[in-house]
């Protein structure tokens, strides 16, 4: 019930333009205007809070206010989904080549003359030292494609490695003159509207980089401290006990199921009060760490890692940056045909009938359903491309498709969809299982653009 009032709120804040700073209703005329309990609204409050929509100002003059949302609630979630699942740094490198080649290839037919005009502006700036931040390159080159959902992935890709590190400065400061030189080369390239050149000097660039950092000591074993479990709302205790619990989870790498242990226990183990402690289960439960089962033998479990609460602050941010559909399907699309490449590559016999048990769940999937449940085997080749970093980036954007495509297919499409996309996933999964990679990426480019036709 809460998310279903957190879903409307967000609705509300939309079709009212965004207004920051605006309070759009005290707790009482909430209460009145979605007509549920004080304790329901409360938690609808809760996460939409989490999801920097707005927040709830105390006193006279207070209600809820409207909040600008920023990447750092992404960078957060994030971090976390990726810590939790233990992906190591070169996926992270990997996954931002991946995207920042899909720059390259996108920008140099979009950029008009304003965009020439700032690339030149920024290694101007560069090369006199008036900008020392590396990604500002980075970060402009990908505002030319004009996809939001691009340049957030890129952003928070350039962001998460610095994470890795105990000593962040080593990040930016030593490589800063070869990547000066590299920027020049890249922009040029950009500008002079050499697709294939450009993706060519971004991965020798980006590899430059990867290598320099490999060789510095990291460490994905601890999270890093300006990494909030619970965003600015959260309270201090509560966010160290779900911290601790976190840390042993992953330090004793505690299967799914695991029983923590009883509330009771937890509650004397961290000598925190109830209150707190529930505040702690919430963060805990709502990055799918642990959750609490109630009754006789209950208490609180390892739960499986999900993207759910990635996906949750990534869709309120495009949101809020006016994503269009065909921006998503467009990312989706360029993601996808590099992950099946890749798990063509790295395809292993367990890979194999991972592909087939999809396959077979597909076939006892009712037509009415299909539609809507049909596309799992995109989210096993996801995984399959052996990138944990990636298939984050892949799963958010298929459940992001999804949620439009439930909103907005109609009934006879809905059909036609279901009529052909057994036979469609047999032939993507048997070239991949094939180790085609070419092959893959036809039948995947085909399959999504008759998906992109039905999609508003
Ligand atoms: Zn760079
Ligand atoms: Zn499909």
């Amino acid at each position: 019930m809460a998310t279903v009032i957190a879903r409307r709120i967000v609705g509300d804040v939309i079709e009212r333009g965004w207004p920051v700073g605006e309070v759009i209703g005290s707790e009482s005329d909430l209460l009145e205007r979605y007509g549920v309990s004080r304790a329901v609204l409360r938690e609808a409050i809760r996460l939409v809070e989490n999801q920097q929509v707005a927040h709830m100002r105390r006193g006279p003059g207070g209600g809820l206010v409207v909040t600008e949302p920023t990447v750092d609630a992404i960078i957060d979630a994030a971090v976390l989904y990726l810590h939790r699942v233990n992906a190591r740094l070169d996926e992270v490198f990997e996954a931002r080549l991946v995207l920042e080649e899909v720059v390259t290839e996108m920008a140099p037919a979009r950029l008009d003359e304003t965009d020439i005009a700032n690339l030149r502006q920024l290694i101007a700036d560069e090369a006199s030292g008036e900008i020392v931040d590396h990604r500002a390159v980075h970060t402009l080159l990908a505002s030319i494609t004009r996809n939001p959902a691009l340049e957030l992935f890129v952003d928070i890709l350039n962001r998460v490695p610095v994470l890795y590190f105990r000593d962040p400065t080593a990040f930016t400061s030593t490589t800063f003159s070869a990547s000066h030189h590299a920027h020049a080369r890249l922009t040029d390239a950009v500008i002079a509207g050499d697709a294939g050149l450009a993706r060519r000097r971004m991965r020798k660039h980006l590899e430059a980089e990867a290598e320099f950092l490999r060789n510095r000591r990291s460490s994905h074993q601890f999270l890093p401290d300006t990494v909030s479990l619970g965003g600015a709302v959260s309270n201090k205790r509560a966010e160290d006990v779900a911290r601790a619990i976190l840390h042993e989870v992953i330090v004793d790498e505690l299967p799914y199921g695991y029983l923590l242990g009883s509330e009771g226990e937890l509650i004397e183990r961290y000598g925190v009060s109830r209150a707190v402690f529930r505040e702690a289960v919430r963060l805990l439960e709502h990055h799918h760490i642990a959750a609490m089962r109630r009754g006789p033998g209950g208490g609180m479990f390892v739960t499986p890692p999900s993207v759910d609460a990635v996906t949750d602050v990534v869709a309120v941010y495009l949101a809020r940056r006016g994503m269009k559909v065909a921006d998503l399907a467009e990312l989706r699309t360029a993601l996808e045909l590099v992950l099946a490449d890749l798990a063509a590559q790295r395809i292993t016999d367990e890979g194999r009938s991972r592909l087939h048990e999809a396959l077979e769940a597909e076939k006892s999937v009712s037509e009415a359903e299909f539609a809507d449940a049909g596309h799992d085997l995109h989210g096993v080749i996801s995984t399959l491309a052996g990138n944990r970093a990636l298939e984050l980036v892949a799963l958010v954007l298929i459940r992001l498709t999804r949620l439009h495509q439930i909103e907005s297919l109609s009934d006879s499409a809905r059909q036609k969809v279901a009529d052909q996309v057994p036979r469609t996933h047999e032939g993507i999964a048997a070239a991949i299982a094939d180790g085609d990679g070419e092959l893959a990426r036809h039948r995947l480019r085909r399959h999504l653009e008759v998906l992109a036709k039905y999609l508003r």
